[in-house]
């Protein structure tokens, strides 16, 4: 092959390739289209009718839609009662939302190490951290691959608490033949543009317990409710009442047209997900100097990124010189995710360098490679040429 574009040689590719992005037809236009003509823009029938889709595909009893994935956490964690002294055990591989919303009710995040193989929570590890004022447990589905949901059920089951499952990653995804989605207490989706699917910016949770639910619902609009079994007066029939301290947290009937459309094509979005990472795992098998994504035998993952570890014993390049030199060759690189606690508002608040020793590891060697159903055969062959180049020209063990 020739000389690497980083050093002056031609890319293989001519223009840049993003690392994920949405999937937009016809049909989903025209709904969107259809409810700007129509008589609401915000709160109205299609937010009903894209939580009634999700909540039947993941197979949960009830789903409430919001603005943002963030919302959905933040929203989890004010229905589990998360207050002031209460502590939440989080991931350190993820995005800052799932440990910020902790903080929004006042609680504290208690990060448990990542398991080296599968890069989720290790439950080993919750159980360790877990003391008297534990009181939920927020997992994450990295790339889609469920959390190892019964040990995790057991651990929360002994000890009392909460198990919220940030699946903004794994719509679709499935833990032991069930959906992601009816197995936590709550389980949080986003639909941001690179999510499995969107809704431009948006999010949802879906729960089997009705309790949680009316409770996320009040939150979700100020903390008001119209309901009458829930009012402690009424004054006529205008008459609401404010009975928590709630947030502006309402999705769009714009957007939920757009997730409505959009959820109908899950399954086959995740079939070409899937199909790419069969030919980029295939391309790799025999790159010793990186490791693959591990699927563990309880997971059938929807795909959401794809993550290589790179081997740095077998290579004379650091992450950053891979990652610089894929860049190079027009290959839109991503890293997932830099641990949370070592973002400089979080080391003001106490955690420091060492707490998570498998995550501070990972993410020294990690690069996520690009992975969206929109991507063409060619952009696959694009991805693993580029990959091969780089890493033979940086390989200490070929030449
Ligand atoms: C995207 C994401 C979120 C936040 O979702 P938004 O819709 O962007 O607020 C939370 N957790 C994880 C793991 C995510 O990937």
């Amino acid at each position: 092959m020739d000389k690497l574009a980083i050093l002056g040689g031609t890319p293989v590719r001519n223009q840049n390739l993003a690392y994920g992005k949405q999937s937009i037809d016809e049909e989903d236009i025209e709904r969107v289209v259809r409810v700007l003509k129509g008589d609401y823009l915000t709160t109205g029938p299609y937010v009903k009718e894209f939580e009634e889709k999700v909540a039947k595909y993941v197979g949960a009893k009830y789903a409430v839609a919001v603005a943002n994935g963030t919302a959905a956490l933040h929203m989890a964690c004010f229905a589990a009662g998360i207050s002031k002294g209460d502590e939440v055990i989080v991931s350190p591989i993820t995005f800052v939302a799932s440990a910020n919303c902790v903080l929004y009710c006042g609680g504290t995040p208690v990060f448990a190490d990542i398991d080296p193989v599968t890069y989720n929570i290790d439950p080993k590890e919750i159980e360790k951290k877990i003391t008297e004022k534990t009181k939920a447990i927020i997992a994450v589905d990295f790339t889609g691959q469920a959390v190892d949901l019964d040990e995790i059920r057991k651990i929360a089951n002994k000890h009392k608490l909460f198990v919220i499952e940030d699946a903004a990653h794994a719509l679709g995804s499935e833990y032991k033949g069930k959906k992601v989605g009816c197995l936590a207490d709550m389980t949080a989706f986003s639909f941001h543009p690179v999510k499995p699917i969107t809704t431009a910016e948006g999010g949802m949770i879906t729960t089997n317990n009705k309790e949680l639910y009316e409770k996320m619902m009040i939150f979700r609009s100020h903390g008001v409710t119209r309901d009458s079994s829930l009012l402690k007066q009424s004054d006529g029939p205008w008459y609401y009442e404010q009975l928590e301290l709630g947030y502006n947290y309402r999705i769009t009937d714009v957007q939920c047209a757009l997730g409505s459309s959009q959820i109908e094509k899950i399954d086959d979005f995740i079939r070409r997900r899937r199909q790419i990472v069969s030919r980029y795992n295939q391309a790799f098998q025999n790159l010793k100097e990186i490791t693959t994504p591990f699927e563990a035998a309880y997971s059938n993952s929807g795909c959401h990124i794809y993550v290589i570890r790179i081997k740095p014993k077998l290579l004379n390049a650091t992450r950053e010189d891979i990652f610089r030199a894929l860049k190079a060759e027009n290959v839109g690189v991503n890293v997932h995710y830099i641990p949370v606690y070592l973002h400089p508002y979080y080391r003001e608040l106490g955690y420091s360098v060492g707490l998570c020793p498998n995550a501070e590891r990972l993410y020294d060697e990690i690069i996520t490679l690009p992975l969206f159903p929109k991507m063409t055969d060619q952009d696959i062959v694009d991805v693993i040429n580029a990959v091969k180049k780089v890493i033979d020209y940086y390989s200490k063990v070929r030449c």
